[in-house]
């Protein structure tokens, strides 16, 4: 455990966001709770939310974290609280402290946190302020993906229905999707997030791919250590945000966490800092352009390793197979 203190955030950070098309600063604070409820049931497969976590944390430790982020607070008109799992679960955040947190930031323009979709209900959402905004990590709008690769929890309807209802009570939904759960292969990864992407950017103001960064103690350390994981090309991540092209008024970004390491979405060390400097461009000002035309040797190896992977057909056997065995 990193820090023990139950009075202190996990960490506060500043960057750029973007509120009603315009970019933003925002100030960042994961606060310690006692986690994701999910992650006590096995958890996501790439999740390490739950190394994190800690019980015994209540009113009084979170009032403390509370006044610890408004120390770092300059005014952002942008405000993102992560917890380690929903920011509308109860047990992670009481109902009045959720009130008194919510309420300490009514001068930004936007407060945006992240929620699991059983936690949103018409009632809880008559209850949040105009300015808040909320994060629902669907993955992928695969039922089978979600069962198998991601052991996600939750089904593409109970998000139909949780962005339906953020959308009738008038807030922005921010939809998360995962490139490149374990399982799939390259291009499988591509066509899940690319059809997700359409799926999801009708009902989200924004979506963020995430692509997978492999956490400690998770069933995708465990793979990847054995050799039978690999975190997704930078290529692959292009190809997939070119699904902009269809969404004009959706902004359709990237901001992953570990890239270019060995852990996080890479190339090669030759082409990935340029690649990802053109992404964080991209994310900004959403210009495809940004995204075509790069050029290096390792292009030839993704793109042999696509065509190579089709043959095997690996990701369909291996779902196939799952789906036998678990009688799904
Ligand atoms: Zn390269």
């Amino acid at each position: 455990m990193k820090n023990m203190d139950l009075s202190s955030p996990v960490t506060v950070w500043k960057e750029d966001d973007v509120v009603d098309g315009r970019r933003e600063k925002a100030l960042v604070a994961i606060l310690r709770t006692r986690g994701c409820h999910w992650s006590r049931k096995g958890g996501c497969t790439m999740c390490g939310y739950n190394v994190e976590s800690l019980e015994g944390i209540g009113v009084e430790e979170l009032t403390a974290q509370l006044s610890a982020v408004l120390s770092r607070y300059e005014g952002e008109g942008m405000v993102k609280l992560y917890t380690s799992g929903s920011f509308l679960d109860p047990l992670e955040i009481p109902v009045e402290m959720r009130d008194r947190i919510l309420g300490a930031f009514d001068q930004a323009k936007r407060v945006l946190f992240e929620s699991r979709p059983e936690f949103v209900t018409p009632e809880i959402l008559r209850e949040l302020p105009d300015h808040a905004s909320i994060a629902l990590g669907l993955e992928s709008a695969s039922d089978t993906v979600l069962r198998c690769s991601v052991h996600k929890g939750f089904g593409v309807k109970d998000y139909v229905r949780a962005s339906d209802a953020i959308n009738d009570r008038g807030l922005p939904v921010r939809t998360y999707l995962l490139l490149k759960p374990p399982y799939l292969t390259e291009r499988a990864a591509i066509e899940d997030t690319a059809a997700s992407i359409r799926f999801a950017a009708p009902r989200s103001e924004s979506v963020s791919v995430n692509p997978l960064n492999v956490q400690k103690e998770t069933v995708v350390e465990g793979l990847w250590r054995r050799g039978d994981y690999r975190s997704p090309w930078i290529w692959s991540l292009f190809e997939v945000l070119k699904v902009k092209r269809e969404f004009p008024g959706v902004r359709i970004f990237s901001s992953p966490s570990g890239a270019g390491t060995q852990r996080g979405v890479h190339n090669c060390p030759e082409c990935d800092k340029r690649l990802l400097d053109a992404l964080e461009k991209f994310n900004f000002e959403q210009d495809l352009n940004l995204l075509e035309g790069h050029q290096c040797q390792c292009r030839k190896e993704w793109s042999s390793l696509v065509s190579m992977e089709d043959l095997m057909r690996t990701s369909v056997d291996v779902h196939r197979h799952l789906e036998d065995e678990l009688a799904l």
